[in-house]
């Protein structure tokens, strides 16, 4: 299986510094000063190290891109892949969504 698109990423997700996906529980945390001080970054990177199926830390900075599911978080590029399962699944059903829409 490939990674979720940068089309899917674009159309449907937003950022924040900290999440949690639904469908596994894992957890995704940024390591932006913008959002958290030295000392959390450094107790989320404690939890990652003691919990690395748990917890996932951004050390480049970035934000965990995530995207709402019936009200839910998806997590992009989360391991459990709900994500990308959620893509395929609009992929595959292209047809009945743009007959849905009237396009
Ligand atoms: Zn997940």
């Amino acid at each position: 299986m490939s990674n979720t698109s940068e089309k899917f990423i674009k159309a449907f997700t937003a950022t924040t510094p900290k999440a949690e996906c639904y469908f596994c529980n894992r957890v995704f945390i940024s390591t932006n000063p913008d959002y958290f001080s030295y000392h959390e970054i450094d107790e989320n990177r404690k939890l990652a190290q003691e919990h690395p199926d748990k917890y996932t830390v951004y050390e480049d900075n970035s934000l965990v891109h995530f995207f709402d599911f019936f009200g839910e978080t998806v997590v992009i590029g989360c391991k459990c892949m709900a994500d990308l399962k959620i893509e395929l699944w609009i992929e595959q059903n292209k047809q009945k969504l743009l007959r849905y829409f009237g396009i």
